[in-house]
């Protein structure tokens, strides 16, 4: 999840059907695919006027409805700019996704780690660290990994 303002960033290429693509990277998806399936429901709100496109790999959609879900669903201040689901990264649009892509790609990485996990791991997380008095988004380990903090 990036919350505006967010820094810039680039994807790191890895397509999904190169023919390099291993065992390991089918595993990642797979591990992942539970949080995807949900992304790819959730990327449904990109209809009727926005767009669905992948990007190395991973699914983007943004559209005037999910940027209305980002900026008034997501409980922080000013909305999330954009947020990932497994392989699927919603955004506001199309700058948005741009910007935001080298962070919400650390995200993507984390799903294929952590798999179903992730969702409640980073919910354990921000509840750890706001009891212990810091910010539950910005100071959460996830975050702050996606962010380059650590
Ligand atoms: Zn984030």
């Amino acid at each position: 999840m990036t919350s505006p303002p967010m820094p810039r960033g680039r994807a790191r290429a890895r397509p999904l059907w190169s023919a390099g693509a291993g065992v390991a990277v089918w595993l990642a998806y797979l591990w992942a695919a539970p949080t995807t399936v949900l992304g790819l429901l959730a990327s449904l709100l990109a209809w009727p006027r926005g767009r669905i496109c992948l990007v190395d790999g991973v699914i983007e959609a943004r559209g005037p409805l999910l940027a209305w879900v980002l900026r008034h669903l997501v409980p922080l201040p000013g909305g999330a700019a954009a947020i990932t689901l497994g392989h699927v990264v919603l955004g506001r649009d199309q700058p948005t996704l741009d910007q935001t892509r080298g962070h919400e790609r650390v995200h993507v990485r984390q799903y294929e780690r952590w798999g179903p996990f992730l969702v409640p791991a980073y919910l354990v997380a921000s509840l750890w660290v706001a009891v212990r008095g810091g910010h539950p988004y910005l100071d959460n380990p996830f975050e702050r990994q996606a962010f380059g903090d650590e």
